[in-house]
């Protein structure tokens, strides 16, 4: 989708906050840990291309992706890092994969002995291992050593990782983190070869069970600036710095007696004469109709979005006559206040990833610093 650059609706990245989160993690992990940059959904929509070359010039170890087509991204941009892709590939996908030497996580036998007759040049493959997620990966050990034995045999197909991920690192409860904790060293304990990284931390373990195995990380929320426990939040041993703002500017404003409707379904009735905003930005653009209701920073007063949210506008109640073109803050700073991701996490029951991922490539992304 072409980006609407004619409008003045657009999200704002702040490579200094990136940079800042990504240094402040490096820090946290020591010397001996690798961190590879989860820059899956197109960076969790800060934009993979970008982060990429700004971690790339403060010696990122490596990049995560979910799918083939977000690691070609990255190679087709000229990024030449160790690239994961942590999502299955169809095993037809093995050759595209060894051709462009991007890693894959693989789960079952099959699916490794298929690849070993179609590769013609050696694939890395990082085992994942299903301690308690019950997403992908080996679960009985009996299973893992058996592919570690077929891997053993197979010079094409290089064992450089073996992993798991944690459902539950982001809470205050540890025992489930601890039972998953526990599958994992008793899965990669003896195993018949030897792996170059093992990995089981995302930003939450990173942040907050740094005596879990392994010698790589998998930062994904951190670096964007985001905490993985959202607002219900856990001490951190760093502050973040959201990278991300969305702004967008006033286009329309009135005064309304009491007693007028505003939007569709008529469901927001002015009770008393009201000042009414017009803000371009909708549902199209990522702002969910759950979102009615919710506030936005408007000279530093927090205005509620009034009546549903439309497609590609939306009716918000400000305090007095504002001049077209003041601007509205969604996500960001404004005065002495702030909007975090958060703030909309909340509201919309979800959490801080999916707001951001749900942002639409209609708004333009403007880069600072
Ligand atoms: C998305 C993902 C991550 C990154 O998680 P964050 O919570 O954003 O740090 C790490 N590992 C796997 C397997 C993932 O799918």
């Amino acid at each position: 989708m072409q980006p609407s650059i004619h409008r003045p609706t657009v999200i704002q990245i702040d490579r200094d906050a990136l940079r800042n989160n990504y240094l402040q993690a490096r820090q946290l992990a020591g010397s001996e840990k690798r961190i590879f940059a989860v820059v899956k959904a197109d960076a969790y929509h800060h934009g993979a291309v970008v982060v990429a070359q700004i971690l790339h010039e403060l010696q990122v170890d490596g990049f995560c992706v979910a799918t083939i087509d977000e690691a070609l991204e990255l190679r087709t941009a000229g990024i030449t890092e160790q690239i994961l892709v942590l999502g299955l590939i169809p095993v037809q996908q093995a050759p595209l994969a060894a051709q462009n030497d991007i890693s894959v996580a693989v789960g079952d036998l099959t699916w490794l002995q298929t690849a070993a007759f179609t590769v013609r040049s050696p694939l890395k493959v990082h085992l994942a291992l299903d301690t308690g997620m019950g997403r992908i990966g080996f679960r009985e050990k009996s299973a893992l050593v058996e592919a570690c034995q077929f891997l053993k045999t197979q010079p094409q197909l290089i064992p450089e990782g073996i992993f798991t991920h944690f459902a539950t690192a982001d809470e205050l409860s540890d025992d489930y983190f601890q039972q998953q904790l526990a599958q994992f060293e008793f899965l990669i304990q003896d195993l018949p070869i030897t792996f170059e990284n093992v990995h089981c931390a995302n930003s939450a373990t990173s942040l907050w069970h740094r005596q879990a195995p392994g010698n790589l990380i998998r930062l994904g929320i951190g670096l964007y600036g985001l905490n993985p426990a959202g607002s219900h939040s856990k001490q951190l041993p760093y502050s973040l710095q959201p990278a991300l703002s969305l702004t967008s500017q006033i286009v329309a404003i009135k005064q309304l007696p009491a007693g007028q409707s505003i939007s569709y379904g008529a469901t927001y009735t002015t009770e008393q004469p009201e000042i009414i905003a017009t803000v371009p930005l909708g549902y199209a653009d990522g702002w969910q109709r759950r979102m009615t209701g919710s506030k936005v920073l408007v000279d530093g007063h927090l205005c509620p979005i009034v009546g549903r949210i439309c497609m590609d506008q939306l009716m918000i109640k400000v305090p007095k006559f504002y001049p077209l073109g003041t601007l509205v803050t969604f996500i960001g700073q404004q005065n002495q206040q702030t909007l975090s991701a958060d703030v909309a996490a909340d509201y919309g029951q979800t959490i801080n990833y999916e707001i951001l991922c749900n942002l639409s490539d209609r708004i333009p992304r403007k880069y600072i610093n």
